[in-house]
């Protein structure tokens, strides 16, 4: 009999239920997810949840986002191989391994200085070569990797940092949560000669953006008061 590599049953049961029944078709988003070891990106003790549908706690009052989101936001940006690819709010750095699965190259630009170093160890243990981690405000972008293929914001911003836009390749698209502090609606947005189109998708609760072109750093005090 095959040998089940570790939670593989738990990663199989997460693509058929949460994924492909609820709608998820990119046979390589289902492959990504279905790959990539969600249990080493969250705390040790959060692993046995690593793979029930839900956001979890990483620490630093961040959260990596619930399997459904990413493989939604993942399908919505059509990354291709070769693709040059944003992420901002590296987090733990699952979205980027899925990114980096697909074949992309990817910046990620996380604001917490923590996040970002364990992020970056954590992929280049497990083996993510193609990801580079960038700390900073990823809500001015990251001009050093543009123009690019897609932007992938996976934290909430009240409105499409200009700076992403405007680093986004025509013909790319840009995933981001837009909305209020506690409830957004995942817009997709495609760059095309003649402007920019946007399109509604789910609605989610991101953690916000703290930034130049996003909330305030005292919205949190406000919200944690
Ligand atoms: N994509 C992550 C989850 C993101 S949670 C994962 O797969 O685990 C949102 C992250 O965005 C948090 O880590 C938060 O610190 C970060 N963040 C918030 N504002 C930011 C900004 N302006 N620039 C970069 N990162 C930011």
């Amino acid at each position: 009999m095959e040998e089940l590599k570790p939670f593989e049953a738990e990663r199989r049961q997460m693509v058929e239920f949460q994924l492909r029944r609820r709608g998820i078709r990119d046979e390589r988003v289902l492959a990504a997810m279905l790959h990539v070891p969600r249990h080493e990106f969250v705390p040790k003790k959060f692993m046995e949840l690593a793979y029930q549908d839900r956001p979890l706690p990483i620490g630093k009052a961040e959260t990596i986002s619930q399997p459904y989101i990413v493989a939604a936001m993942t399908e919505a940006a059509l990354v291709q191989p070769g693709d040059v690819v944003l992420e901002v709010g590296t987090g733990s750095g699952y979205q980027a391994a899925v990114l980096a699965w697909l074949g992309a190259r990817v910046y990620s630009i996380e604001r917490v200085q923590e996040l970002a170093e364990s992020a970056r160890a954590r992929l280049a243990r497990l083996g993510y070569g193609a990801v580079e981690v960038v700390c900073g405000d990823g809500s001015e972008g990251y001009s050093a990797g543009a123009p690019y293929q897609a932007i992938l914001v996976t934290a909430a911003s009240p409105q499409p940092p200009p700076a992403l836009v405007d680093q986004l390749a025509v013909g790319g698209r840009m995933v981001i949560p837009v909305g209020g502090f506690r409830l957004q609606r995942l817009q997709l947005m495609e760059k095309t000669v003649s402007g920019i189109a946007v399109r509604n998708l789910d609605s989610c609760q991101f953690v916000p953006l703290i930034g130049k072109y996003g909330w305030p750093q005292k919205s949190l005090g406000r919200e944690n008061a």
